[in-house]
């Protein structure tokens, strides 16, 4: 038997900064191979979502469960955090981040930067761990790199070696907030074409985007986030070809 265990189940998820709501009870769940794209104006709580996803934010209420596994809380409402560090640390490094800015290490090289969480977050072997990433940054096609310093390198190139970094990890999923954004369009397509490859491999991904092209070709799934909920969702070609709210046209109609 396949497990058919999702990877991340989101079940009616609340999220508040003190009065805020930002997000007011949503549902996601990412079978495993399945690529997500998450859509939506600014301000509508994607990247809200990501960080409560992999628990970098608190959420007051709903559930998240990891391959089954419900996150344990304690307390309640805005006082509510994860109660078990070790399941905190286990979600958070198999969900690995891929930020807008990168957030390379400017004082390490490539290299050291892919390195470094595998040896001092999951405690690996060096030699191991220096074999790997040499492979994941030639998987992204900077293998010559691995020298360098990040300010060295194009936006483009560091923001695939943020994915190496992501990769060397092993992660379960692989969680993206608006990959692309920081980058000039013809640095942008390099990256896309390194998510491209990825879910054609079969990664688990969440990826927040404004990129409506990469979120079609990439995606098995498209969710449209309005204010905190979920406005509308569905395949790529159906979500985008035939959008069904006045608020996805609206959105769709200045994204283009
Ligand atoms: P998106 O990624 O869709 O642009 P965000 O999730 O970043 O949206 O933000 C959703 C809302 O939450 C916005 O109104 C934003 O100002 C607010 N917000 C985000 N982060 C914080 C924070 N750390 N403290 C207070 N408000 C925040
Ligand atoms: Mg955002």
């Amino acid at each position: 038997m396949p497990d058919e265990t999702p990877v991340i189940q989101i079940r009616n998820l609340h999220k508040q900064y003190g009065q805020l709501e930002v997000l007011k009870g949503v549902d996601i769940t990412a079978s495993k191979g399945h690529v997500i794209s998450l859509i939506g104006s600014s301000g509508s709580g994607k990247s809200t979502l990501l960080r409560c996803a992999n628990l970098l934010e608190d959420s007051q209420q709903g559930e998240i469960l990891f391959k089954g596994e419900p996150v344990k809380w304690k307390g309640k409402g805005l006082a509510r955090r994860p109660a078990d560090h070790k399941q905190l640390i286990r979600i958070r490094t198999n969900l690995s981040m891929v930020f807008q800015q990168f957030n390379l290490w400017a004082h390490m090289t490539i290299l050291e930067n892919v390195m470094e969480a595998p040896i001092t977050v999951l405690g690996r072997d060096r030699d191991e761990v220096e074999e790997k990433a040499r492979m994941y940054l030639t998987k992204v096609g900077i293998g010559d790199k691995c020298d360098a310093y990040p300010a060295q390198l194009s936006g483009g190139q560091q923001q695939r070696a943020a994915i190496a970094r992501a990769l060397c990890m092993e992660p379960e999923a692989l969680l993206f907030d608006e990959p692309t954004s920081a980058l000039d369009p013809e640095l942008e397509q390099e990256v896309v074409r390194v998510i491209k490859a990825l879910a054609d491999e079969g990664r688990t991904m969440l990826i927040v985007t404004h990129d409506m092209k990469m979120a079609h070709d990439v995606s098995d799934h498209v969710v449209f986030l309005h204010q905190g909920l979920i406005e509308e969702q569905g395949a790529p070609d159906d979500l985008f070809g035939n959008p069904q709210s006045e608020r996805l046209k609206q959105f769709l109609s200045h994204s283009a």
